[in-house]
């Protein structure tokens, strides 16, 4: 099954991502994951992309169309994906159609996790991550419990870069929504409860479509 989460940053794509991957024996490509690998390994593509990513801005489309290309030619996603961060704006959904088109398939579903910016905002505040292995944590967490490594709060979780996320968001990323809804591949799914109840809505959403 080839699936999309759209949503905002701090809505629970990674969290949600994972697991609906999981379940399904695909891999979850996560853009933002990718990137923030290619920057701790000092790459090509990490040194371009690390001060967009620091601003809070997007990577220019063609660095990181070419990026997903890669990673979606590669034989564990032949079954499908779940993909996370990708598409951002239409050009990349345009890609996308186009990259789908050339092996024959298309998206199954995209999954549309909705949050209000306030609950947002207060999540990512609050959000620590280890800066070797990229894990998710809560700001009263201090070290990562599988390498040790004290935890850092990600450059684009700090107020301004997330404001200017959520802005980027709202004028290039949520319009995909009603591009998806006229495609006919769209579920809506409330982000705001306990990862678990997220979870079930997601799966209920995707079973009813
Ligand atoms: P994320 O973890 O998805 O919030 O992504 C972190 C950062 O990586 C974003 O703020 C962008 O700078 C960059 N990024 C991730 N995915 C994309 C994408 N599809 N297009 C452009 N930039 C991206």
């Amino acid at each position: 099954m080839r699936i999309v989460l759209l949503g905002p940053q701090g809505a629970g794509k990674g969290t949600q991502g994972a697991r609906l991957a999981a379940r399904r024996g695909v891999p979850h490509v996560a853009t933002g994951d990718i990137l923030r690998g290619h920057v701790r390994r000092r790459t090509e593509l990490g040194a371009k992309a690390k001060g967009y990513m620091d601003r809070g801005e997007l990577v220019p489309d063609d660095l990181v169309t070419a990026m997903l290309r890669d990673r979606l030619l590669q034989p564990d996603a032949a079954r499908g994906f779940v993909l996370d961060g990708f598409p951002r704006n239409s050009a990349q959904a345009e890609a996308l159609k186009s990259l789908l088109a050339v092996v024959g398939s298309s998206l199954d579903a995209v999954v549309s996790l909705e949050a209000d910016d306030e609950l947002l905002v207060q999540r990512l505040s609050k959000r620590v991550t280890c800066p070797t292995c990229g894990r998710p944590f809560h700001i009263e967490d201090v070290q990562c419990p599988d390498d040790g490594t004290p935890l850092v709060q990600r450059e684009d979780d700090k107020p301004d870069a997330i404001r200017r996320r959520l802005q980027i968001f709202h004028s290039r990323t949520a319009p995909l929504v009603a591009f998806y809804e006229a495609d006919g591949c769209l579920v809506r799914v409330d982000g705001d409860g306990s990862m678990d109840e997220v979870f079930e809505r997601i799966e209920k959403a995707l079973a009813d479509r």
